[in-house]
């Protein structure tokens, strides 16, 4: 078998590098080793079959469940009994998963994408092995090669995976709300999977190594979200380093080293979410001459070019955030270059969101970032509680928060913390795309009352000319 483009992996960058590549007339086979009880294939990788979507559907099922219990009665309305049925909320986010695996094979079918089940490992000169789950092996020659087998949850020494040692993908599963629920790692999977057990019943204890909480956020925003989860209840101990996770069959002590000694904890389950490593076992024989970097991420140039001429690598695989939108966007740019376009991805607009309630999102440079870079700045805040819409749906907690460059006016980051933050950092990311400046995104109608007022509301206050501010310097 011949292709133009041979895509190994099925996830977001993936396949869509495969679909974009066929909409460019190129002829593709998409590799994915993953299939289902059934032996059928399963595409979507680590986003969709166990992480951004199930972990959104649980996100959306759990806050519906807390709101019920703990919010409904403030707006008037009085439930007399709540009861919680797990296994209908795990049944309906493995629903929304199945839905949408199953939808990318419908594309590959639409733009003529060969899907192909197996292992695929990389040859010499783009030539490419496929071991399907037979035992049946097959050789495939590609014009190019797309790497994007993702990545894995990283294991440690100290809490190997046991019965309650889990990692985000068994934290998605549980069959009961454990009583008590310790988490290692205080970043977006332990608290965005801390967030849903809480809000389902668990008492949730967060143990994070470092010091600083959100140590990738803006300090101003860390420090109000760190705030607010204290108050639903997440008990994050910064500086908490674990030493030992031991799992007796019933229940995990762990032990943890703070600056006041050494301490332990007993927990039903513990999730291990102290990040994730490249994915690239069985992915290159050695005379393939592709350089991975001792962390075993495949080393590219900021196009995705490997050291092998035709051969590329998009995703969690290579640098930069470990991210769905990331790789996607990295497919397309490939896609593009192979098919003699000039394509580029601009890393610095890459957006982030912690899907908790409320989000926690940002793009762009924040101030701490800004100021170490020595770059002058000028920020403008706009607290929700100061936003209309915010506070008829009782959503006031947070603020959005602009970091603008001092002379040029330009917005260098958008961040923001409460209600809706994922879509109105998104609207900021268009905004510095198309190199907007705060007086830009101040003199733009925003339609009321929206909790996106807060975002114009933050434009104006950058300098100094927001009209729904209290405190607003004279
Ligand atoms: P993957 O999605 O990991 O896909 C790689 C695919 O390659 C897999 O299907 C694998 O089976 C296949 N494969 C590997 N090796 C081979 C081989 N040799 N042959 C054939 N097939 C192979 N990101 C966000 O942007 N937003 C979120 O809300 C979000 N939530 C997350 C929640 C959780 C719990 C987790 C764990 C991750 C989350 N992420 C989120 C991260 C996101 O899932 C990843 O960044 C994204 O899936 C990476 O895409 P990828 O295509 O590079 O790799
Ligand atoms: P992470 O890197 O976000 O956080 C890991 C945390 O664990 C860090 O804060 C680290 O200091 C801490 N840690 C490490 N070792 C420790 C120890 N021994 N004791 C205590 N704390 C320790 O990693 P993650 O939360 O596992 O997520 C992995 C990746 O998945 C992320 O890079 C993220 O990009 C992606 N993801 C994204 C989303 C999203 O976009 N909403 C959601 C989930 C996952």
């Amino acid at each position: 078998m011949n292709f133009d483009v041979v895509v190994i992996g099925g996830g977001p960058a993936g396949y869509v590098a495969a679909i974009k590549s066929a909409q460019l007339g190129k002829s593709v086979a998409c590799i994915e080793k993953n299939i289902d009880k059934t032996g059928k294939q399963k595409y979507g990788g680590t986003c969709l079959n166990v992480g951004c979507i199930p972990s959104k559907a649980l996100l959306d099922s759990s806050q519906r469940y807390y709101d019920t219990v703990k919010h409904l009665s403030g707006h008037g309305i009085d439930v007399k009994s709540v009861s919680l049925d797990l296994a209908k909320m795990m049944d309906r986010k493995d629903g929304v998963v199945t839905k949408l695996t199953s939808g990318i094979l419908g594309l590959f079918k639409v733009n003529n994408v060969t899907p192909i089940e197996g292992t695929a490992t990389l040859l010499a000169n783009k030539a490419v092995l496929v071991k399907d789950s037979s035992g049946k092996e097959t050789k495939i020659q590609a014009e190019n090669v797309i790497l994007a087998s993702g990545s894995q949850p990283i294991e440690i020494p100290i809490a190997p995976w046991s019965e309650n040692i889990t990692d985000s993908t068994g934290a998605l599963e549980f069959l009961t709300v454990p009583k008590k629920l310790g988490v290692i790692g205080a970043g977006v999977i332990g608290l965005e999977l801390g967030s849903v057990w809480a809000r389902l019943g668990s008492q949730v204890t967060v143990l994070e190594a470092l010091d600083d909480f959100l140590s990738m956020a803006d300090r101003q925003i860390a420090k109000d979200v760190n705030k607010e989860f204290a108050k639903q209840g997440l008990d994050i101990r910064l500086g908490s380093k674990v030493t030992s996770a031991k799992d007796n069959g019933k229940k995990v002590i762990v032990n943890y080293s703070t600056s006041n000694g050494e301490d332990s904890l007993e927990f039903d389950k513990l999730i291990v979410a102290v990040g994730r490593r490249p994915y690239s076992e069985s992915l290159l024989s050695p005379d393939a001459g592709i350089e991975i970097d001792e962390k075993g991420f495949v080393i590219v140039n900021e196009v995705c070019e490997t050291s092998q001429a035709g051969v590329y690598a998009v995703g969690d695989l290579v640098r930069g955030p470990m991210l769905a939108h990331k790789g996607s966007e990295e497919g397309i740019v490939v896609a593009e270059r192979i098919a003699g376009k000039k394509a580029q991805l601009n890393y610095e607009l890459i957006p982030s969101v912690i899907y908790t309630h409320p989000e926690v999102a940002w793009v762009g440079k924040n101030e701490q970032d800004a100021t170490s870079a020595g770059l002058e700045i000028k920020t403008g805040v706009f607290p929700f509680a100061a936003s209309g819409r915010a506070l008829a749906s009782d959503e006031s907690v947070g603020f959005v928060k602009i970091v603008a460059d001092k002379k040029t006016d330009t917005i260098l980051g958008v961040h923001a913390f409460g209600p809706a933050a994922a879509e109105i950092v998104q609207q900021g990311a268009i905004a510095m795309e198309f190199g907007s400046s705060a007086e830009d995104l101040g003199l733009t109608v925003f339609s009321h009352p929206t909790v996106s007022e807060a975002l114009h509301e933050a434009a104006l206050a950058v300098n100094n000319e927001a009209i729904h501010i209290p405190n607003r310097k004279k």
